[in-house]
């Protein structure tokens, strides 16, 4: 009897063991692209819930009793750091969280762009598709020391995706280096692009500053709209999350045309244009480089 007993709770406790090898971490993600570059790297292996969903804006976001729970039942939070979730701290606290917080962006060289007449560090430094390959090093080496037995295909899918992405890495700068310089200006709400421009030698204005809750002062609007005359800019932008207000003055004022959305901070709704980094990243470089040669049949201004 006591022998069955044993080979029972044997059987049990092994059957325990093999259930919780295959139960997938729960990990929470501040927003959505970096969801969705855990999930490139985590598979089926991740169960990945994102703070701030598609098309919703991290910079003004205001977490909820809601948001709390997510945290409570987590096993990892990944968030970007570069002070993008200034609402962070608060959450953490809030909810009692004591798990893992990962640094996707830890080991990128921050840009400090002048906020309001202050310098404050550009967060937005996935738009440029080398350092999100350092976000995907990141969290596989994070995935790794959490699920060690699992590690092997966190290697094997990063390797995998760091290869697509090294694919639009290249993709990127053969669309632009079609682009003449002088038509390689992008203006967009908000200041979002400086990661961006700096990779792929694109020059990017933006009348809101980083986040998008600054005020544009008016002396910076009439300094812009001089410039779109100046460098003959045709189409203006507006990011997924960004209020199209200013922007839309700006292009009335100008004569210059609203483009589509540009998407920064937020992945589209699924099954929209945008639902994946890559997506993402294709329809934002198709939608400048074909702005960029409209602007690039007028001759550059005489100055
Ligand atoms: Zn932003």
């Amino acid at each position: 009897m006591k022998n069955a007993y044993a080979i029972l709770l044997c059987a049990s406790l092994m059957s325990t063991a093999a259930f919780s090898a295959e139960v997938p971490l729960k990990v929470v993600a501040s927003f959505s692209i970096l969801g969705d570059l855990v999930k490139e790297v985590g598979g089926e292996s991740v169960d990945v819930t994102t703070i701030v969903g598609p098309n919703a804006d991290a910079h003004v976001f205001e977490p909820t009793p809601q948001t709390g729970k997510l945290l409570v039942q987590a096993d990892m939070l990944f968030i970007n750091g570069l002070d993008f979730e200034t609402w962070l701290p608060r959450l953490v606290e809030a909810s009692n969280y004591r798990g893992v917080v990962v640094t996707a962006s830890r080991g990128i060289n921050p840009r400090t762009l002048t906020q309001d007449g202050k310098p404050m560090q550009d967060p937005h430094a996935w738009l440029s598709v080398p350092h999100a390959r350092l976000y995907v090093k990141n969290i596989e080496e994070a995935l790794c020391a959490k699920a060690p037995l699992k590690c092997k295909v966190f290697q094997e899918r990063s390797k995998a995706y760091g290869a697509r992405l090294h694919t639009l890495d290249q993709w990127i700068h053969t669309r632009f280096k079609a682009i003449p310089d002088a038509a390689r200006v992008v203006i967009t709400a908000h200041d979002a692009f400086s990661y961006f421009a700096k990779t792929y030698n694109v020059r990017v204005l933006a009348p809101q500053g980083i986040n998008t809750q600054a005020e544009a002062s008016a002396w910076d609007v009439a300094a812009l709209i001089d410039q779109i005359r100046a460098l003959k800019v045709k189409t203006l932008f507006v990011e997924n999350m960004a209020s199209p207000k200013l922007i839309a003055q700006i292009a009335q004022e100008t004569g210059a045309r609203m483009g589509d959305t540009l998407y920064s901070d937020a992945l589209s709704e699924k099954d929209a244009c945008c639902d994946t980094y890559v997506k993402l990243m294709e329809h934002n470089v198709d939608l400048l480089t074909k702005a960029m040669a409209e602007a690039g049949k007028t001759p550059p201004p005489q100055s």
